[in-house]
């Protein structure tokens, strides 16, 4: 109902976006720095931007997300936030105790243009940091990026405050896992694990922002990659980037400050990109892939080659973040579904070059937005239907008002559970992702059947 004032007739538009594909830069630095271990994530400037941050977060992963801020009021939006900054960190370290302080900056201390490294320099200097504990920050201004590039700039900050090189190589392989849910993060630890690869993954939120209901609060859960493992990071033999976008930042500074040689894949969403990950894993630690992974890989192959008649064809419209789209986008192609409307809120060239060239065989134009928006979206929808939509919570309103079927995959779904638990990389994953578009093409299927052809065996 919110969309139905939505026009069919595109008009160019360069200076106005309306209802974004894509949320703000602090929200992916908090996220990135909830999978350190004892971590406090910190967001310097106003209460309202970290409310807003911890309360998507919390929407979306049904945990409560915490966070502390600088609490900009008029003085320190005109004269900076250095005292606040400052007072912030000695009531941390004194009242929460964590291992870390994460800072990631807002648009509002980014415009003052507060130097973070100056600022916790000053709070070393007057003993507000115990030893032994850290204060580590990320320039996120929101004016700019989304929030994967936010993502992408705490990463590397875990990186350029820790890693160190001891000059000995160690037989461990890094692994960035990308922009992903705490159930995905899992999952690649789980078949890194069942092919005898040592791995330090970094971020990781599972444990965190999935953790068990026991009936105890703790402010640091157990999951998390610990300090002393990101220090490790530059002993490893070798870091395997997911997600470009995501990831590469920080896999080039390891690459640079350590020596450490990395190698950028795409998300392990889907057939192609799973096999991908798990050669490079194999190659990597030089190690053989276990039966139990092949065994995963031909039930995938199997629920494909069962049910393509039904992937067949079908036009599918899909938004999210650009290292997903690209993954889920070959999926699609790989099982000859039509991925033919494609709208990222992160801008990036390189992004739309690699869906041009994964799309190249599709049978139809393709629409690229890069950076696009949900009102663009929705009108080549209008224009051009589809037979599925894939995104967040919010293309909910497009399905409802074009009456299309829709699968939720993305950041943020606040509206049903399950992503944080049930991941969607690797080939258990690819499972799931295929039942749950098998599930909306084929309830749609029985709902719209005349009486003669409603089957019972699919
Ligand atoms: S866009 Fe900027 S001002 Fe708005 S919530 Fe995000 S960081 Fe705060």
């Amino acid at each position: 109902m919110l969309l139905r004032h939505t026009s069919k007739e595109i008009v160019n538009r360069k200076a106005l976006t309306i209802n974004p594909a894509k949320t703000c830069q602090p929200i992916g630095a908090m996220y990135a720095a909830l999978g350190i271990h004892g971590c406090l994530p910190h967001s310097h400037g106003s209460q309202g931007c970290c409310a807003y941050h911890r309360s998507t977060l919390t929407r979306h992963y049904k945990e409560p997300v915490m966070a502390a801020t600088s609490s900009f009021t008029e003085g320190a939006s005109v004269f900076g936030g250095q005292a606040n900054l400052v007072q912030a960190i000695d009531n941390i370290f004194t009242i929460y105790d964590p291992e870390v302080i994460a800072v990631h900056t807002t648009c509002l201390s980014e415009t003052i243009g507060d130097d973070i490294p100056q600022i916790a320099g000053k709070a070393q200097a007057d003993g507000k940091i115990p030893a032994g504990k850290y204060v580590i920050h990320a320039n996120t201004p929101s004016y700019t990026g989304s929030h994967v590039t936010g993502f992408a700039s705490m990463t590397r900050a875990m990186v350029d405050y820790f890693a160190r090189s001891s000059g000995q190589r160690s037989d461990r392989i890094n692994i960035i896992p990308g922009y992903v849910e705490p159930s995905d993060m899992e999952e690649i630890r789980r078949i890194a694990v069942e092919m005898g690869v040592r791995i330090i993954l970094f971020p990781d939120t599972s444990n965190v922002l999935n953790r068990p209901q026991t009936g105890r609060y703790e402010m640091f859960p157990k999951g998390g990659v610990t300090v002393e493992e990101l220090m490790s990071t530059g002993d490893s033999r070798t870091t395997l980037a997911l997600g470009r976008l995501a990831s590469g930042s920080a896999a080039r500074a390891l690459d640079t400050r350590c020596k450490v040689p990395c190698e950028i894949l795409d998300l392990p969403i889907g057939l192609n990109a799973t096999d991908a990950f798990v050669d490079a894993l194999r190659k990597a630690a030089a190690v053989s892939v276990p039966d139990t992974i092949t065994t995963e890989r031909g039930r995938m192959l199997d629920i494909i080659t069962d049910m393509h008649q039904y992937f067949y064809g079908k036009k599918v419209a899909l938004t999210g973040d650009p290292d997903q789209l690209v993954s889920l986008s070959e999926f699609l192609v790989s099982i000859d579904m039509q991925p033919i409307h494609i709208v990222t809120g992160t801008p990036g060239k390189k992004f739309e070059t690699r869906i041009r060239e994964i799309t190249g065989e599709v049978p139809h134009r393709v629409n690229i937005g890069a950076p696009g928006d949900m009102f663009l979206f929705h009108q080549w929808i209008k224009n051009d239907p589809v037979d599925l939509l894939m995104g967040n919570s919010y293309v909910k309103y497009i399905a409802r008002d074009e009456d299309i079927p829709f699968v939720r995959f993305g950041f943020p779904i606040t509206d049903r559970i399950g992503h944080s638990y049930f991941p969607t990389v690797g080939y258990r994953g690819g499972m799931r992702l295929l039942e749950k578009i098998l599930d909306a093409l084929l309830d749609r299927k029985d709902r719209d059947s005349p009486e003669e052809s409603f089957e019972l065996v699919m």
